[in-house]
């Protein structure tokens, strides 16, 4: 009410000190201000906002009882890689290079490494797929469960509880076997699978510890094993993906992994060596990029396929290995993942095989009814990325043009300037030319510095973190700002205090416009649902561009306001004004010396 009464006030009476209003200057301020801080606090919430529970429905099945166990994986044609009558003793280790490419995989030296026995052991290479966002936390989860993210709900690394869904370990620790997990430096897996690897012991002794020895008699000491390094991807975000220090940990951790192959026996042991995404060239992942997508999945010793092509896994998803490391593991694969076996890198018992299918043709039957779908592939269509929504587009659209008309509407009608009709009605046509274009300089260099940079709207542009990356942004953005207000300033300098306000007012407009057009396109201002991938990311662009414009306009207009406060009592020039004239002022009084 008192704002309102204060909108009337100014719009009545302060006309006095030739169009100087500082009242009005403040309330573009403000709204300046205010759309700048709600912008960039919107980019701060929006990615937080991403992760959400499975349905309770699906989490409301009741366990399998230890009937469902799968039989033991058993040999049964000539081309099976090793006679499996030690299955009991059978040891699985899981190791997850996280970011390595799978155009770098080749680097870790495995194909050419001999076992034990002196013979190369049975080793399956293929390409998988992991779904977006291509981060770690959902890679790890649709790894353990095989559910991808558009079903698990885990889109990033915000995703801070424990998993709820089955795990391939909770159906190895039901079926009596040991599972245990160990990382260089995170302990993300202990805390997405606390009940399973909660003895997970992490850090760099640990880590050597479990590595050094590994396949060694008595290494591991648990039936399956999980290795987690995160040196690759460290590297890969600090130096690039393909730069020398990305090249030494391929080489290091490929030089542990060889050693570990040396010393298994591939009768008993099972390698299987992947990653959870890659990179973009200059480091950094989470979007759809091929480089980023493609994860390399290795299988050697027992279980292992001999000379598969490299492509014979081609377009399979992440999650089908949920089921894979189920069945090497000889347990019933998890009861939620929707992925299916990858026949094509095993050799055992197609009975085995068959019946880890039906178990995932089950869940996907059980998920499809959780989500009302007919199928589960209709049902990720519909959770998993999405297209624009041009109807919301359209209102964001609206909203946009409607935060212009306001803001035209706070800044008031010019009260200067009682010339001819005629001359009136050019001269406003032209200050409508110059008011817009101006205004849209900041937008258009914002908008093409953002989307011109390697890899434009995509989460692989976050790089290394996102405070990093919101400081490159700003730094960017303020050249861009620095440039298109000093051209507004300049072409306003000479323009009556009212138009420079209103000049002002379409400039906060056209800074802060994209936001809730891309907001409109995308569907909604959170990130359920997470909309297309590109679209998703330009979210976070546009509510950047909004605060930084929005926030170097605000310094403008606050100045415009204490200059005119100031003019109000004695006749001073604008901001503008004032900064043109002082070169004149300067040469001025130097003639007069
Ligand atoms: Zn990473």
């Amino acid at each position: 009410l008192r704002t309102t009464a204060g909108i009337a006030s100014i719009g009545s009476g302060d006309d006095g000190a030739g169009g100087r209003r500082p009242g009005r200057d403040v309330l573009i301020a403000s709204c300046a201000c205010l759309l700048g801080v709600t912008s960039a606090i919107h980019v701060a919430l929006y990615p937080r906002t991403f992760n959400s529970r499975p349905p309770a429905a699906l989490l409301g099945e009741p366990e399998p009882g230890p009937a469902a166990e799968l039989p033991a994986t058993g040999a049964s044609t000539a081309e099976i890689s090793a006679a499996d009558d030690a299955a009991p003793g059978s040891r699985l280790v899981l190791v997850v290079v996280d970011g390595l490419r799978d155009d770098a995989a080749g680097a870790l030296g495995l194909e050419r490494t001999p076992a034990r026995d002196g013979a190369l052991p049975a080793l399956a290479r293929c390409t998988l797929e992991a779904s977006w966002p291509t981060f770690s936390t959902p890679g790890y989860v649709t790894m353990a469960t095989g559910v991808p993210p558009a079903l698990s709900g885990v889109h990033n690394n915000w995703f801070r509880p424990p998993v709820e869904l089955d795990s391939v370990f909770a159906r190895a620790r039901a079926a009596g076997r040991s599972t245990q997990a160990v990382g260089d430096e995170t302990d993300d897996w202990r805390r997405l699978f606390p009940e399973e690897l909660g003895g997970q012991e992490s850090g760099a002794m640990a880590f050597a510890r479990a590595t050094g020895g590994l396949f060694a008699d008595g290494m591991p000491a648990t039936d399956i094993l999980l290795i987690h390094t995160v040196v690759v991807d460290d590297a890969e975000h600090i130096s690039g993906a393909t730069s020398a220090p990305v090249a030494r940990a391929i080489e290091s951790t490929g030089s542990w992994l060889r050693a570990a192959i040396g010393r298994m026996d591939p009768v008993r042991d099972t390698l299987v060596v992947t990653s959870d995404h890659g990179h973009i060239d200059r480091g950094g992942h989470g979007g759809t990029e091929a480089s980023v997508v493609r994860v390399p999945l290795f299988l050697i010793g027992r279980g292992g396929r001999r000379g598969t092509a490299p492509d014979v896994c081609e377009g399979r998803p992440l999650s089908d290995l949920a089921p894979t490391l189920a069945v090497l593991a000889g347990t019933q694969p998890p009861r939620h993942g929707v992925g299916m076996v990858l026949r094509p890198v095993l050799a055992l018992d197609s009975t085995v095989l068959d019946a880890a299918d039906e178990s995932g043709r089950r869940s996907r039957a059980t998920w499809a009814a959780a989500l009302g779908r007919a199928e589960v592939d209709a049902a990720l269509t519909v959770e998993g990325p999405g297209r624009p929504a041009p109807f919301t587009g359209l209102l964001g659209l609206a909203a946009a043009i409607g935060l212009g008309r306001f803001l035209l509407w706070l800044a008031g009608r010019p009260s200067d300037a009682q010339v001819t009709a005629g001359r009136r009605q050019a001269g406003r046509a032209a200050g409508w030319v110059r008011c817009c274009a101006t205004a849209a300089v900041y937008p258009l260099l914002a908008w093409s510095i953002v989307l011109l940079l390697e890899p434009g709207a995509s989460f692989s542009a976050k790089g290394d973190d996102w405070p990093a990356y919101a400081l490159r942004m700003f730094l960017l953005l303020s050249g861009a700002a620095v440039v298109a207000f000093g051209i507004h300033l300049v072409a306003f300098a000479r323009a009556s205090r009212d138009r420079i306000r209103r000049a002002r007012a379409v400039a906060v407009a056209a800074a802060a416009g994209s936001w809730p057009i891309v907001v409109g396109l995308h569907g909604s201002p959170f990130g359920a649902p997470l909309g297309e991938p590109h679209l998703s990311f330009a979210v976070v662009l546009s509510g950047m561009v909004a605060s930084v414009g929005c926030g170097y306009l605000t310094l403008i207009l606050g100045l415009d306001a204490v200059l005119a406060r100031a003019g109000a009592r004695r006749p001073v020039p604008t901001a503008a004004e004032g900064f043109a004239a002082v070169p004149r002022t300067q040469a001025r009084r130097r003639e007069s010396n």
